[in-house]
């Protein structure tokens, strides 16, 4: 057992700070006065001590480049085991210990399997292996062979290829279902914003094969009927919920349905990138990221719960700095530091259903972060690595002021 003496243990929920002391292995086994004989005792030297943190919205084998297609075309699939593997490293040492990959190609349960068997060390990982798109989905345009590639994400119209599709990511290691209900930003100019693909007997066939199967939804929905279309299907998370309206608020309270904002993704403030995408694609850029800002503003006012996710890995968005994300949610959607930090902890868990996760109480999980200074004052510090002293997963500690362990 591992005890941490002198240090101030952060409560999510209220607030509140305990100075005091923590005893945990896997799991949180008690916080308050020292114990007598503990495995190890580190001096928390006055320090704070917040949950690890989760980010709900990940593309682990993405590299953040503009020209993501054109890599994605010449890179050997095997690949993808070790930059998913090498990212998921860089949120860890970020102080992030639970990452949801939205969508990846089938390295992900093979690699979620080796963290949790101890082979490599690594965050907790959920992932979506293909998200399901509908047959028909959004890249009409491009060459064959990347047409072909998406096909392999297509399924069969209808009720019976949709629940068929849900099976098959179950059977293929996936832990959730990421579909979308409108077209992408930078997914070319076929992909429209305001299209919804999937028609409501679809979509509520699979929220309800997933739900029957213990999979939850992430919906990734822009245009404002896809985020209505989504919401009425009783769907766990919508992503992105860039231009979601009166309505779509309605029903998501209604629904309890999470909100992911992937504030971070934006970067119509980015010229150097904007430059280089093609003109449809940057008009669509333009148009979504001028709303996001307000809309998640208003839905958060109006009592939409939120949860942190960042779309790391897309364009300009690069792995190991999601804490940018949360410093958004205080600068621009108007969350005190608490409501922020609560984003990325208490309410990413209870998004998905993770169970004794992302709070400090005894018998729970023991993700936690070490940091110098009160995320509390100032969300920002937890932007800077160095400023996060020691991470644990489970109780064991995987990174210390920026850098990740290697393995025991
Ligand atoms: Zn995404």
């Amino acid at each position: 057992m591992i005890q941490i003496e002198n240090v101030n243990i952060i409560d999510v929920e209220t607030g509140k700070k305990t100075e005091g002391s923590i005893g945990f292995s896997e799991k949180i086994e008690w916080i308050g006065e020292p114990q007598a004989s503990p495995d190890k005792i580190i001096d928390g030297n006055g320090m704070f001590l917040i949950p690890g943190l989760i980010d709900l919205h990940v593309h682990l084998q993405a590299t953040s480049t503009v020209h993501w297609a054109e890599e994605m075309m010449r890179k050997k699939s095997g690949m993808n085991h070790y930059i998913a593997y090498a990212n998921a490293l860089r949120h860890l040492k970020a102080g992030f210990t639970t990452l949801r990959d939205c969508g990846g190609e089938l390295w992900g349960s093979s690699l979620r399997r080796s963290i949790d068997s101890g082979t490599v060390i690594g965050p907790r990982l959920i992932v979506a292996q293909w998200t399901i798109s509908q047959w028909g989905n959004q890249e009409a345009m491009g060459p064959d062979e990347w047409i072909e590639l998406q096909k392999r994400r297509e399924v069969l119209t209808g009720t019976d290829g949709v629940r068929h599709a849900v099976r098959e990511r179950k059977r293929l290691g996936s832990d959730f279902i990421k579909t979308m209900t409108t077209g992408g930003v930078l997914h070319g100019m076929e992909s429209k914003l305001e299209r919804t693909l999937w028609t409501e007997e679809e979509l509520t066939a699979m929220v309800n094969e997933a739900h029957r199967l213990g999979m939850h939804v992430a919906v990734h929905a822009h245009g404002t009927q896809g985020i209505i279309h989504a919401a009425k299907a009783k769907v766990d998370t919508i992503e992105h919920c860039s231009l979601v309206d009166d309505e779509g608020i309605k029903l998501m309270k209604k629904n309890n349905i999470t909100l992911v904002p992937t504030q971070t993704s934006a970067f119509m403030d980015k010229p150097e990138l904007m430059m280089q995408l093609p003109p449809e694609v940057r008009k669509k850029t333009i148009e979504v990221d001028s709303a996001m800002i307000e809309r998640h503003a208003t839905a958060f006012e109006k009592g939409v719960k939120i949860a942190c996710g960042t779309d790391a890995g897309v364009p300009g968005n690069p792995h190991g700095t999601s804490a940018r994300e949360l410093t958004i949610y205080v600068e621009k959607l108007g969350m005190t530091p608490l409501e922020a930090l609560q984003t990325a902890t208490v309410n990413a868990a209870s998004a998905i259903g993770l169970d004794k996760t992302g709070g400090i109480k005894q018998g729970y999980v023991a993700d936690l972060l070490l940091v110098k200074q009160n995320p509390l004052e100032d969300i920002s510090n937890l932007e800077n690595p160095i400023n996060i002293i020691k991470v644990f997963k489970s109780g064991k500690l995987v990174a210390e002021k920026g850098k990740a362990l290697p393995v025991p």
